[in-house]
């Protein structure tokens, strides 16, 4: 989402675990995606649409762009798995290449969420997502009608239909992802919340590598570019976990961040204590400031590639080889 969406629901709205979910195999519901490792099940929650208010432009430009919100939906579930609840599998030949302690690793947990409804409401800012009241189970997505009006009339480059299917495979994202163990608050541990721009650089992460990235988005081109903060969330931050799953890491790298959140929470995977640089050591074997450190350096030395016309970083990015 842009800077405007509201913050993700709290982690006391992740929802437990649960292998039962109504899921589907990807072998038979492949949308013209690269085809995800066998056994990959896509949840199909209930999918809902709650249009408040059928007059306004918002509303007639929202159906004449996704005229079948399902499809998008899914399409956008489809991504939310292949990215963050699919662990890689490595040919034997692979296994004997690589360090251990570099393959990313995980049994994927994809949260029980059993429906989702679409709010069109006249509201300012972008969307937001929330769980109801009643049961974390069911999720809201909220999308502001004066923005999907704004998306049709803006003169920006962005299309419209890329937009809105952008926005939504973020709110998704917030529905499906992991924040901390669903058991934390009740057993009184105290696990330390992940910071909020680690929660939406991942929704962002998602977004950037269905390909739906919006053309203000800019992947920055050396170190004195990036923001200050490896947290500053959003594209900021989606470009910097991007570099550790293409680059640093591997596939896989960002869906086990994802994991351990819900495993251990954002704490040293090792101690158990609340220790932020414990938790990314243990995931890629640096603390985050030494691989915003890296990523920074990785940046210049790319800038350094692209002067010489050696091809585009953010296209392997979204299409990784
Ligand atoms: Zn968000």
């Amino acid at each position: 989402m842009t800077t405007t969406s509201a913050p993700a629901a709290p982690a006391s709205a992740i929802p437990q675990p649960n292998p039962r979910d109504e899921a589907q195999s990807l072998d038979t519901k492949d949308r013209g995606q690269k085809k995800p490792e066998k056994n990959v099940h896509i949840p199909k929650p209930k999918f809902r649409l709650h249009a408040e208010d059928l007059r306004h432009p918002g509303s007639t430009a929202f159906l004449v762009y996704i005229p079948n919100v399902a499809s998008t939906l899914d399409t956008a579930l489809s991504n939310i798995v292949r990215y963050l609840y699919t662990a890689p599998e490595y040919e034997s030949t692979e296994a004997g290449s690589a360090p251990k302690s570099k393959r990313p690793f995980f049994c994927p947990s994809i949260p029980p969420t059993r429906s989702v409804t679409l709010f069109l409401r006249d509201f300012s800012g972008v969307a937001y997502t929330t769980g109801t009241e009643l049961d974390d189970d069911h999720k809201e997505i909220h999308l502001s009608l004066p923005y999907i009006k704004h998306c049709k009339e803006s003169s920006s480059k962005a299309d419209p239909v890329d937009e809105l299917a952008g926005v939504l495979t973020h709110e998704l994202v917030h529905c499906y992802q992991h924040t901390s163990p669903p058991d934390s608050e009740k057993s009184g541990k105290d696990i330390p919340n992940p910071p909020g721009g680690l929660i939406e650089g991942i929704a962002d992460f998602v977004r950037l590598k269905a390909g739906l990235s919006p053309p203000h988005w800019k992947r920055p081109t050396s170190s004195a570019e990036r923001e200050k903060e490896w947290d500053a969330g959003y594209q900021h931050t989606a470009y910097f976990l991007a570099w550790i799953e293409d680059v640093w890491v591997g596939r896989g790298a960002i869906g086990m961040l994802n994991d351990r959140l819900f495993r251990v929470g954002y704490v040293s995977g090792e101690k158990g204590d609340s220790d932020e640089v414990g938790f990314w050591e243990s995931l890629f074997g640096a603390g985050v400031a030494e691989l915003w450190g890296e990523y920074g350096q990785w940046l210049d030395g790319c800038d350094e590639r692209n002067r010489k016309a050696e091809g585009n970083w953010e296209e392997e990015i979204v299409n990784p080889v």
